[in-house]
């Protein structure tokens, strides 16, 4: 891994030497001292995507053509991918198995990327049947320009992949900047996209602080595009900066994502999901199922077999054997979550389990597997991210209370139903407000399907043939066939 901002095909040191530090959130041990992007830096990032945009090979190639070059990136990420996994292990804290998981589904992504670049090739021409017969237009489709990444620290390589790989099959140039907590990972993928033979300017990866390298670059007038993933309060500074210029803007921000287990579930697999999409990368994702509604008459017997279950957990570093809960990412996040479960006892929660530091780790970001019951409907833990393992587990009688409830949230990211009842799933998916709903599982992500949420948790949709239309634009082309004079001036 190179200690460098890559600009330009090049690894450049930061203009002012500017470093930040990378801690290891299992142990709290700094391993790493990260270059910090100035203003001055993320300009020379993006005048070299739009020089390599606009007079570069790289937009004018066939689609088979970056198709290659997406292949060889894929084909890196999984001959490394045991040493990212563990980069991401050290900067995240995730359990090794996600990690490795992670990085595959990166590779995937290039992969998926790649095959919808060759498509774009195939695309005939779309002809429009007008009604006025003296025009002829036909619609084409072309990359968007610079495109600027911003991504958060969950899913380190993932996100980059999600942004970098559909970007890339559209002919747009790029301009990633990684999360402070967790850039490792980001910075390895510059030796690869270098070493798969890019023009220069096309990839450019700074790493750098969210307030100064990533607003210069939602700031910056050369950009035409911001893909952002993160905090709803930074996504809305994003979309406030981008605004000055019109940029094109895709985000992809949090979620309170609701649950709803109904009576004829099968309680262990309803245990199991319910786990899953709480606890798994220790509850911080963005569509983790935090809030959770059980039918009345299987409430308390679906209460005791969660709470046995997430006893069992077993919690530590993510490089060690059979661990499934790491630590958090930072002292910012283990500190923001054990004050959220504070707050929401104080307001009338109740401490079902967890709640604290697990016992006998005494360093590291480590909070155990916890479960808030009767939590007030308008408390901050019922109405807001948590963004750590913490589930709020709720009663309800009604079918009607269960949707209206799950959906009084400024979220809308995903939902989760659960019943043996199929017709009664599909109609609840229905009216369930948000852009992904799963039944009877929750959280499995798909690179075909489109991801992103409604009301506050988002803008847009990623992943499939949607995050590739994220980096395109629409052109109409229209021909005057017919020799008649057009006599408005001219008669
Ligand atoms: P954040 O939104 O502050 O950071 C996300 C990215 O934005 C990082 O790369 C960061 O450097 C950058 N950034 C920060 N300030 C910026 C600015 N002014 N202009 C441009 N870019 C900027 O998120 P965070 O502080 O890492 O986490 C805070 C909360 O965000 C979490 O507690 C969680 O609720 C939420 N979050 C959501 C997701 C998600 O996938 N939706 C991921 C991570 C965090």
């Amino acid at each position: 891994m190179r200690d460098y901002l890559y600009i330009n095909g090049e690894w450049i040191k930061p203009k002012y030497d500017g470093l930040f530090d990378v801690i290891n959130p299992a142990t709290e041990d700094l391993i790493h001292k990260a270059p910090a992007a100035s203003v001055d830096d993320v300009d020379a990032a993006v005048k070299a995507a739009r020089q390599a945009f606009d007079t570069g090979p790289w937009s004018r190639m066939t689609g088979h053509e970056r198709a290659n070059y997406l292949r060889l990136i894929a084909q890196s990420i999984r001959a490394k991918q045991n040493q990212l996994a563990e980069m991401e292990v050290m900067d995240n804290g995730k359990p090794l198995p996600e990690a490795l998981g992670d990085i595959t589904d990166a590779a995937g992504c290039f992969d998926y990327y790649a095959g919808l670049a060759e498509e774009l090739d195939a695309q005939p021409e779309e002809h429009l049947s007008l009604t006025d017969t003296r025009f002829k237009t036909k619609v084409v489709r072309e990359p968007m320009g610079v495109a600027a990444a911003i991504i958060p620290w969950n899913y380190p390589l993932l996100m980059a992949s999600w942004k970098i790989a559909p970007a890339l099959a559209a002919g747009c140039t790029i301009v990633l900047k990684p999360a402070e907590q967790t850039p490792l990972t980001a910075m390895e993928l510059s030796t690869i996209i270098d070493q798969a033979g890019l023009p220069a300017g096309v990839v450019n990866i700074i790493t750098g602080l969210g307030s100064v390298a990533g607003q210069a670059l939602s700031e910056h007038p050369q950009v035409d595009k911001i893909a952002f993933t993160g905090s709803v309060a930074t996504g809305s500074k994003v979309m406030a900066a981008a605004a000055r210029d019109i940029k094109r803007i895709s985000l992809e921000l949090g979620g309170k994502s609701p649950f709803i287990i109904f009576e004829d579930s099968d309680i262990e697999k309803a245990v199991e999901w319910i786990l899953f999409g709480i606890f798994w990368n220790q509850g911080q994702v963005c569509s983790a199922t935090s809030r959770v509604f059980v039918h009345d008459t299987i409430y308390d017997r679906l209460l005791s077999r969660l709470i046995e279950e997430a006893r069992k957990i077993k919690i530590g570093n993510g490089l060690d054997a059979g661990v499934l809960l790491g630590p958090l990412v930072s002292k910012q996040q283990y500190d923001q979550v054990l004050d959220a479960i504070t707050q929401a006892c104080l307001d009338g929660a109740k401490l079902a389990f967890g709640g604290k530091r697990p016992e006998g780790l005494t360093k590291g970001y480590y909070v155990e597997p916890t479960i808030l019951s009767d939590v007030p409907l308008n408390s901050a833990a019922w109405r807001e991210e948590i963004f750590g393992p913490v589930v709020c587990v709720r009663r309800f009688s009604e079918e009607s209370e269960a949707v209206k409830l799950a959906n009084d949230s400024p979220f809308g990211l995903a939902a989760a139903v659960m019943s043996a009842d199929d017709a009664r799933t599909e109609r609840v998916a229905a009216n369930l407000r948000a852009g992904i709903v799963w039944i009877n599982c929750s959280q499995p992500t798909f690179t075909e399907a489109p991801w992103g949420g409604y009301k506050q948790s988002g803008i847009g949709r990623e992943l499939g043939r949607w995050g590739l239309e994220n980096y395109l634009e629409i052109k109409q082309i229209t021909r005057l066939v017919s020799d008649e004079p057009w006599g408005w001036y001219i008669k």
